[in-house]
């Protein structure tokens, strides 16, 4: 765990601030959660708060409170270079380095005079002035209740704020079943129902919002699944010509690699899904037990993440990405082998 400068933040944050929260590109529910719940409770502490994020994030996101006030730096370019150049503080949550907002707005950010704050759950952080870095900590939204806990400000968590940070620990957590969750997630959850959060419409809206298209999608994904025993293994493609058959919305494709890593005996779970608009195939990992896919997606597939969730990318059309990838696993087979899962 990292704690660097929040005694001299809070002296900082003592008077009145402009200030910018920003998640990475292709938000999820924990970066878009923390976020907003950041958002609220500052702005209850009588600063005047903007997220901007990188770009778009999924229908099943845009219920939550105050996402409107949101500015997405392709679309709401000037509105968004505006908020960060009068700003006197950024907050980065929920990404460990300014390439994760991707290229447009790392060059913005990297220009950026004041100090930023990062607050975030990702292994190998980059250095900033203020720090708050915990890779044992399920989300970030599980960190920003702890920041306001540090504050002893947990009075001000009103029942938006709750929501906020609830759909980010479940969706996570993936509802709560992942070694990340700890009996003080529970707890933490506990507080934030008796504070509002309505876990069962929470759910609902993340969860049980599916198009007709979004099963089928997942139905084509499924019968793409490909088992190779030998490296407890199985992965899932996905290419352009597919996702447009099913009209393929941003966020579709979420939680689909779990498909694969729930078959028994598979411990190391991977889907390429082909991404027209950025020319290049993005790769989720998904492990269970010792076998690290934060160290797999560093090494071979420019990416990174969490010991048993991370993603990368390739730049090589698909049969070459999964020629690359198969032919990574021999390497890698007494590991896979031994991972203690069964
Ligand atoms: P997902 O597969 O759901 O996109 O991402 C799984 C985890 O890995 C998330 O915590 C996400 O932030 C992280 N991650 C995804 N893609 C990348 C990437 O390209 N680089 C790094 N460093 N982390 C990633
Ligand atoms: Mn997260």
């Amino acid at each position: 765990m990292i704690l660097k400068g929040f005694e001299d933040l809070k002296e900082f944050l003592n008077r009145p601030k402009n200030i910018v929260i920003v998640g990475h590109r292709n938000p999820d529910g924990d970066a878009i959660g923390s976020t907003l719940a950041l958002k609220l409770y500052l702005d209850k502490k009588g600063h005047s708060c903007t997220v901007v994020v990188p770009n778009d994030y999924p229908d099943f996101l845009n219920w939550l409170p105050s996402s409107d006030t949101a500015y997405r730096f392709d679309l709401q370019n000037s509105q968004s270079q505006k908020a960060i150049g009068k700003s006197d503080i950024i907050f980065l949550l929920d990404f460990n380095a300014l390439h994760r907002v991707g290229s447009d707005m790392q060059n913005t950010l990297e220009k950026y005079p004041n100090e930023f704050v990062l607050i975030d759950h990702h292994q190998q952080p980059d250095d900033f002035k203020y720090m708050y870095s915990d890779i044992e900590i399920c989300s970030t939204c599980q960190m920003v209740y702890q920041f306001i806990e540090m504050n002893n400000d947990l009075n001000l968590v009103d029942a938006d704020i709750a929501t906020c940070l609830y759909t980010g620990i479940m969706t996570d957590t993936g509802s709560f079943r992942f070694r990340s969750t700890t009996s003080k997630t529970h707890r933490i959850i506990a507080d934030l129902i008796d504070k509002g959060a309505e876990n069962d419409r929470i759910h609902n809206n993340v969860y049980d919002e599916n198009s007709y298209n979004k099963l089928l999608l997942l139905g084509q994904a499924l019968s793409n699944l490909q088992i190779l025993p030998n490296y407890r293994t199985a992965y899932i493609t996905l290419t352009n010509d597919e996702k447009k058959r099913f009209d393929f919305q941003k966020g579709d494709t979420e939680g689909v690699v779990n498909y694969a890593l729930s078959l028994k005996g598979i411990i190391f779970a991977a889907i390429f899904i082909e991404d027209s608009d950025q020319n290049l195939i993005k790769i989720s990992f998904r492990s269970k037990g010792s076998f690290s896919v934060n160290k797999f997606a560093r090494n071979h597939f420019e990416g990174g993440g969490h010991d048993n969730a991370a993603g990368g990318k390739s730049d090589l059309e698909m049969a070459k990405t999964i020629t690359k990838f198969t032919s990574l696993l021999p390497e890698y087979q007494s590991e896979l082998i031994n991972s203690y899962e069964v």
